[in-house]
């Protein structure tokens, strides 16, 4: 497929193994419907389609195609949990919620996992995670998150690596230790997005591409969102374009609260079928702040991800830097061929945990899921749709979450996350 993404730089694999990505028409005039939704991410789509479904009249439009986003193009990894583990929530949010928060990301992969069998389409899921140690330090900590998971969460998927384990079930001998949790696994990312738009055309979600949201008028009641070539009049507005809000500039709040950080990955040329690269076909996370992930494809090359940018442009030279990246933990591969590079813009909030709020009368914004949008965009996309029918409350976890503004308005913002971002880069390396 040759079509490239305009809000995401380059080709990337999942595109290249893609046999049938189904277009949408642009939305031509006025339109009327229950729910707008703006925004073809996973967080939007999973919206229109649990509404469709329970005979909701909506309208999603995305500026781009379907999952040109970060939806189309992610790591794949599902993970357990929010972003940040239970324990650490605990310190911040205590016990209750924070169990309360686990229960949903739980409910969210049950649910993810539903879809595809629910719906008929598939998403090449592949069980197992590991998460590994590049720290001695940290091995401590690792090794009592298992423990605690299994004792006061209910979570007994979590086994404890030691340093020849972890070595066997990467293939590298450079990580201290690992943990490998066999309750969760990894997805091709872009079939899920298709999936979730040909299940919600179905179920008569009006669904239409190439048409961006100019701006978003509450007043008098109904919410009219201007595109180019009409307006949209609807009841409700779901806000769902993550890092990608201030493109257009249809609303001004999400953007002070959701930053983007560009994060890309590459794939290598196919390895001999004999490696020794991941022999359990687990996705791997590590535990710097700038995480590194990686896994192997069904054509057994490695897609690494690590190299992150905190500027619009893209960087140059790519491939070089993962290929440098890939090096340290896989010198065998030092001169490996990069077969595909690409990118998106991670959408992240001071927390760590996603922002949920009511931004002016009728229109919820939804995003920022830092890196941990797999099951919990899709699956708050869901509990939004919820809301609106008033099927379950559980969206109102999320909204009481205090989520600030990133600090230094509009002209600082950009700049002090690089600062910042650069320091625990540093770190890392320390
Ligand atoms: C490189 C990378 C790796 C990642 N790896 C993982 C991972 O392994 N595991 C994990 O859980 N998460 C991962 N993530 C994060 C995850 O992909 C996101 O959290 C998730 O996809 C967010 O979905 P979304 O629907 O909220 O936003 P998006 O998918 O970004 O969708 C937003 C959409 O809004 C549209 N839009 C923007 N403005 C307008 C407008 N004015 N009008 C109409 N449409 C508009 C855009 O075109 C876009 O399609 C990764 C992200 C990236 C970029």
């Amino acid at each position: 497929m040759n079509y490239r993404s305009p809000i995401s730089p380059g080709l990337s694999w999942y595109e290249a193994s893609l046999t049938d990505r189904p277009t949408y028409p642009s939305a031509d005039g006025d339109i009327r419907a229950d729910i707008a939704i703006i925004g073809g991410g996973y967080t939007g789509l999973a919206a229109a389609l649990r509404l469709a479904e329970q005979g909701v009249d909506v309208v999603l439009i995305d500026a781009h195609r379907f999952g040109d986003g970060a939806s189309g193009r992610n790591g794949g990894q599902i993970g357990t949990g929010q972003r940040a583990w239970p324990t650490e929530l605990e310190d911040d949010l205590g016990l209750d919620r924070s169990r309360a928060l686990f229960r949903i990301a739980e409910d969210a992969k049950t649910e993810l996992l539903a879809l595809p069998a629910k719906h008929g389409f598939d998403v090449g899921y592949r069980p197992g995670q590991i998460s590994a140690v590049h720290k001695k330090r940290w091995i401590a900590g690792y090794r009592n998150h298992a423990t605690a998971m299994a004792e006061r969460y209910d979570y007994p998927h979590i086994a404890y690596l030691d340093r020849p384990e972890t070595a066997a079930a990467i293939g590298s001998k450079r990580y201290h230790a690992a943990i490998r949790d066999a309750g969760t696994g990894h997805i091709h990312p872009l079939k899920l997005v298709v999936g979730l738009a040909g299940a919600a055309r179905k179920a008569g979600a009006k669904l239409y591409e190439n048409t961006p949201a100019l701006g978003i008028d509450p007043a008098g009641g109904r919410v009219k969102i201007t595109t180019e070539r009409g307006i949209i009049h609807a009841d409700r507005c779901l806000v769902a374009t993550n890092a990608h809000g201030d493109a257009f500039e249809a609303e001004p709040v999400s953007p002070r609260h959701i930053m983007p950080i560009r994060s890309f990955i590459g794939a290598t040329a196919p390895l001999p079928a004999n490696d020794d690269i991941l022999p359990g076909g687990e996705a791997v996370d590590d535990s710097r702040f700038m995480v590194r992930y990686f896994r192997k494809t069904p054509d057994n090359r490695l897609m690494f991800g690590g190299r992150e940018a905190y500027s619009a442009k893209t960087p140059n030279d790519i491939a070089g830097h993962i290929r440098a990246q890939i090096a340290e933990i896989f010198p065998a591969l030092s001169e490996a061929d990069i077969d595909y590079v690409w990118g998106g813009s991670v959408g992240i909030t001071l927390p760590r945990l996603p922002f949920v709020r009511t931004i002016m009368p009728g229109v919820t914004s939804i995003g920022g899921f830092s890196g941990h949008g797999v099951m919990m965009a899709t699956h708050t996309g869901r509990l939004w749709a919820d809301s609106v029918t008033g099927r379950r409350d559980d969206l109102n976890l999320l909204r009481d979450l205090d989520i600030p503004p990133f600090p230094g308005g509009t002209a600082l913002r950009k700049p002090l996350l690089f600062l910042a971002m650069t320091w625990y880069a540093m770190l890392d390396r320390l």
